[in-house]
């Protein structure tokens, strides 16, 4: 990797994690290029940051938006403009010293293999990849000689406190949750919550996705299978505790009884510093923690008749095979039928349980046969949410 310059490729780059990316790069002008940016449809927003930032290729996925990006970037005739599947896959394909994985869902799945398979430095915001294939992923990346970073906050903490040099050493993991909008929330009260009541995340400024995941805490459990597969951890070693204040991180248990855990407010432009500037520290503009004015920090744990879902992620991990991509696919899908007001907020879990039912279990291969059995589970969550749709309306 150069450490005079970086060049740095960005998937998902119109996104909130895609913004903080891009912001900590404009702080660090020089210490960075940008090789390739992509986006889902937000032409003009796209068009403005490969303004900004000149990539050699801007990449829109909607591959109906391919005219709009050519004629934004009419003016640009140095970056190079695609659109569609194939196209995300150059943008990942193109050589850069680091690839900042931020499209959200299985979506992101092809292009992240494509930078994990040609031997980089991913940062992985992405999680959904890891949920979905992550042996493959894992073993592609070693075979690939590609460094996982990842950008998660929780994961991000724990890489920063993980003795590498012992890696018996460590007995758990925990993982910290805010507990999301609806911690405290009358339990009666969650079969009519809104879209934008679950979307207003009392610490982190998220996209939509991720916040709904935040207040079902399917995120969580999303998370605790990341840990498993980035720190190789069995499912019993992983804690997930509530923690309101979003303070601490996440924690490293050690077989000597010492814990040690990252500490910092709610900016996800620190985790991703920490992989941007790895393994030197990127200084950033983030507020700084005061412990004093905190006061003080609580915890308490998750209880399974608000959170269902975290309890149906890990039983999914625990179950092996194809089940955690079947969880992450009928999530996808429900919480999107959620996001369009089709379905309540109850349905998400019902949906994701409902699916893990009946869903083929058979564990994929290879890349091709994980996305054959996330098209597959996602058509039974949608019959699925139709149903519940149907039954509401
Ligand atoms: P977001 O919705 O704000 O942005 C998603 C990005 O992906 C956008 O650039 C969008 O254009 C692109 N995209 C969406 N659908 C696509 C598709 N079908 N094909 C190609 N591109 C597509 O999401 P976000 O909050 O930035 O989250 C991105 C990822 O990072 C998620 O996996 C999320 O779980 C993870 N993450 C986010 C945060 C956070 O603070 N936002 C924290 C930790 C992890
Ligand atoms: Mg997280």
């Amino acid at each position: 990797m150069n450490d005079q310059q970086r060049s740095l490729t960005v998937l998902g780059a119109t996104g909130s994690v895609g913004a903080s990316t891009l912001d900590l790069v404009r702080r660090n002008r020089g210490r960075f290029r940008i090789v390739a940016l992509t986006a889902n449809r937000r032409v003009n927003e796209l068009a403005a940051l490969a303004r900004e930032f000149r990539p050699q290729l801007a990449v829109v996925a909607d591959p109906s938006r391919y005219h709009d990006l050519k004629d934004a970037l009419a003016d640009c005739p140095d970056v190079k403009v695609g659109a569609g599947l194939d196209a995300l896959a150059e943008a990942a394909d193109m050589p850069s010293d680091m690839v900042m994985a931020a499209i959200v869902g299985a979506a992101g799945l092809k292009p992240t293999m494509h930078a994990v398979a040609r031997g980089t430095v991913l940062i992985l915001a992405n999680k959904e990849c890891l949920v979905c294939a992550g042996d493959l992923m894992i073993a592609q990346a070693r075979e690939a000689g590609t460094t996982l970073l990842p950008a998660d906050s929780e994961h991000n903490a724990i890489f920063q406190v993980l003795d590498r040099t012992a890696p018996d050493s460590v007995e758990r993991l925990t993982l910290t949750a805010s507990g999301g909008p609806f911690r405290m929330l009358p339990m009666d009260r969650f079969a009519t919550v809104s879209p934008d009541e679950a979307v207003a995340h009392p610490n982190w400024d998220m996209g939509r996705k991720i916040s709904v995941d935040s207040a079902t805490m399917m995120n969580k459990g999303l998370e605790v299978i990341e840990a498993h597969h980035l720190f190789n951890m069995p499912s019993k070693t992983i804690d997930v505790v509530i923690h309101p204040q979003s303070v601490i991180h996440s924690l490293v248990h050690y077989v000597d009884g010492s814990v040690l855990a990252q500490l910092g407010t709610a900016d996800m432009r620190i985790p991703i510093a920490y992989c941007l500037g790895w393994p030197e520290r990127l200084e950033t503009p983030c507020k700084r923690l005061d412990l004093a004015g905190l006061g003080e920090m609580t915890f308490q744990a998750p209880e399974a008749a608000r959170f269902p879902c975290l309890f149906l992620a890990r039983a999914a991990l625990e179950a092996g095979g194809a089940a955690s991509l079947v969880l992450n696919a009928a999530n996808e899908v429900a919480v999107a039928a959620f996001l369009g007001g089709d379905i309540g907020f109850l349905d998400i879990s019902a949906i994701v349980s409902e699916t893990l039912e009946t869903a083929d279990m058979k564990a994929p291969q290879c890349l091709a046969s994980v996305m054959e059995a996330d098209s597959a589970a996602r058509r039974l969550a949608e019959a699925a949410a139709l149903r519940r749709a149907a039954r509401s309306a």
